[in-house]
């Protein structure tokens, strides 16, 4: 894990908040690149639920909510609570259910009995810090979804079953943040929540639990990471009639990426019942009157993003090129030239999927001490900025630049040469594969687009 890390440093995929006045409890900053690949998470994540999904649509709620919605909710009373016990000698806090006998996992002090601590995040809202100003940022995005219900059944037309989507932050005043961005107090949440008749609630809940792990198996997961665990009812979170936790085989070993809840008719009605408006669903046909039930799938963007950074995290002892030679005749080397031999112990691949990696295409001059070539890389550069995420690198020898861009998932590595200066054309180098071809830079952006929209 810690070579996982010191890359997203390195790379500028994650920075610690505030790191120059000493960093902020688990707290996270993404960095150019993994702005860019949370940016792709996000989208290949709304592409999926807006465009291949029917009766799909999506909302952008508030942070702040009316303190009401998380009565009604459950989220203020024992529902939404962490059991956890404190150390008497150095009042540290740890989950209960984290901590293994009696002793704190810290300094071997005694424990004080276990109690619940509530996860929500208070806040005030205007000058005055009183209980009446008072309210929390918003523990998960679906509450948004449930009290705008009416509002996007009435002015979307829809009909039941439909789903709504959202992506957004979400705070939890979590007892134990830690592993990374695994367990954040700020994080971002993808929910989907689908609302059905009771009847079909179970066919739903199956039907979404296939849907999510493709999703994932899709993008590249690897089978053997992924797994589906049912949750017992003791474990349940207070609103779920039926639950599945998605886990990934983290380094840290398996745990959750994804939610799947069969919320029942939990939370239209109560609020229903708090709010006082009659959230119930009217079927134009019967007639009948009916708490929609809820199937919800509550994804994170940061623990994913960690999910698929272990997952395409590759190292290769003594690097590809090496090994790739020695097995392969030269008459077979697929073009891969003595450039990319290795120079390195271990050589670093981030083979993540084409649609998350946040840089698709670099373009590096052969050299840089000749300004032709430089001058020609640049008008390559400036073709293919407006139609894809790229980057231009010319420090360094051209191995060394091909290594630097697969260690940050650069899919597609365009080098002009000399013989580009004749015939205007550039080689594209294949990162998981080396293979080299050449193209016309004249029909460049139709086969890249070819490469990377496919
Ligand atoms: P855990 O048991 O790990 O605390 P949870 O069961 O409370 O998670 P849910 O309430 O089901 O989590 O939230 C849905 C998703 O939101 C989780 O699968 C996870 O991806 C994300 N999530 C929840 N809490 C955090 C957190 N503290 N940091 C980062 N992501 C989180």
């Amino acid at each position: 894990m810690s070579k996982i890390i010191s890359l997203c440093k390195r790379r500028g995929f994650i920075f610690q908040s505030s790191e120059i006045y000493g960093g902020f409890g688990s707290c996270y900053d993404f960095g150019p690149l993994g702005t860019e690949m949370k940016n792709n998470i996000k989208k290949a994540w709304w592409d999926e639920m807006i465009k291949n999904h029917e009766n799909i649509v999506g909302l952008d709620a508030a942070i702040l909510m009316s303190p009401k919605v998380w009565q009604a909710s459950g989220h203020l009373t024992a529902g939404f609570a962490d059991e956890l016990v404190e150390c008497k000698s150095c009042h540290k806090r740890f989950r209960t259910d984290e901590v293994k006998g009696q002793k704190c996992p810290e300094c071997s002090g005694s424990l004080m009995a276990s109690r619940k601590f509530n996860l929500m995040m208070k806040t005030f809202v205007g000058p005055v810090e009183n209980e009446a100003a008072a309210t929390y940022l918003r523990a998960e995005t679906c509450q948004g979804i449930y009290v705008n219900f009416e509002n996007i059944l009435n002015s979307m037309r829809l009909k039941i079953p439909f789903g709504v989507a959202q992506i957004g932050k979400a705070f939890r005043n979590e007892i134990t943040p830690g592993d990374f961005i695994f367990r954040t107090r700020e994080f971002e949440q993808m929910e989907l929540q689908w609302f059905c008749h009771p009847k079909d609630a179970k066919k739903y809940f199956n039907f979404w639990q296939k849907e999510r792990l493709k999703w994932y198996l899709n993008l590249g997961i690897k089978k053997e990471n992924l797994r589906i665990k049912e949750v017992p009812e003791k474990e349940r979170p207070h609103y779920a009639r039926e639950a599945l936790d998605l886990e990934y085989k983290f380094p840290f070993g398996w745990k959750e990426i994804e939610g799947i809840h069969n919320r029942g008719e939990w939370d239209l009605s109560n609020h229903s019942k708090y709010s006082g408006r009659d959230l119930r669903y009217v079927d134009e046909e019967t007639k009948a009157k009916y708490f929609p039930n809820i199937i919800e799938t509550s994804g994170g963007a940061d623990r994913s993003f960690l999910a698929f950074l272990c997952d395409a995290y590759t190292e290769v002892k003594g690097g590809r090129a090496k090994k790739i030679n020695l097995l392969l005749p030269p008459s077979l080397s697929l073009g891969r030239t003595k450039t990319t031999k290795a120079t390195k112990e271990i050589e670093i691949l981030l083979k993540l999927h084409k649609d998350l990696a946040p840089i698709k295409v670099a373009v590096l001059p052969l050299v840089r001490n000749k300004p032709e070539l430089v001058k020609k890389a640049r008008e390559v550069y400036q073709l293919l900025k407006p139609h894809f995420i790229c980057q231009y690198d010319e420090l360094g020898s051209i191995g060394r630049r091909y290594r630097r861009g697969d260690e940050i998932g650069v899919l597609y590595a365009i080098t002009v040469d000399f013989e580009t200066l004749k015939n205007d054309d550039v080689t594209i180098r294949n990162r998981d594969t080396m293979a080299q071809e050449r193209v016309k830079i004249e029909n460049l952006i139709e086969v890249l687009k070819e490469k990377l929209e496919n």
